[in-house]
């Protein structure tokens, strides 16, 4: 199974289950997928990743923009520590694992080299890369 976080041009969110990437494709493509709120079929899926939290400190200065990325990627860091399982060098390997006995929807994190992601991906499963930030702020 897999859960997506669905978004209507309504501007509400939502999250749905499919039993793979391709139902929801299917289902998609017979606009059988509608918003919860307002019926809409212009729903599309958001990424996988939580929403960045966002500072209202709007400054125009561009390294201040940069340091406000910076730290909200550390933010995210912390809450894919928090939340998903580190599963290190293994990450290709309990990727499939999930994938294919469905077990658990757990989400993991690790590393994987760009032709392993380009693997996983090819074979239907969902694979998000995220910039991977030092904690420590210069
Ligand atoms: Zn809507």
């Amino acid at each position: 199974m897999i859960k997506y976080n669905l978004i209507c041009e309504c501007g509400k969110d939502f999250e749905s289950w499919f039993s793979s990437s391709s139902e929801y494709d299917l289902l998609k493509k017979r606009k059988l997928i509608n918003c919860i709120y307002c019926n809409s079929l212009a729903v599309k899926k958001s990424i996988m990743s939580p929403n960045l939290p966002s500072k209202s400190n709007k400054s125009s200065k561009e390294n201040k923009f940069k340091k406000n990325i910076k730290k909200q990627l550390i933010n995210f860091r912390k809450y894919i520590e928090k939340n998903f399982i580190n599963v290190g060098n293994n990450f290709p390997q309990e990727a499939r694992n999930i994938h294919y006995d469905k077990k658990t929807s757990k989400g993991i994190y690790g590393k994987a080299t760009p032709e392993e992601t380009s693997e996983l991906i090819e074979e239907g499963i969902e694979v998000d890369t995220v910039p991977w930030v030092n904690k420590s702020e210069n």
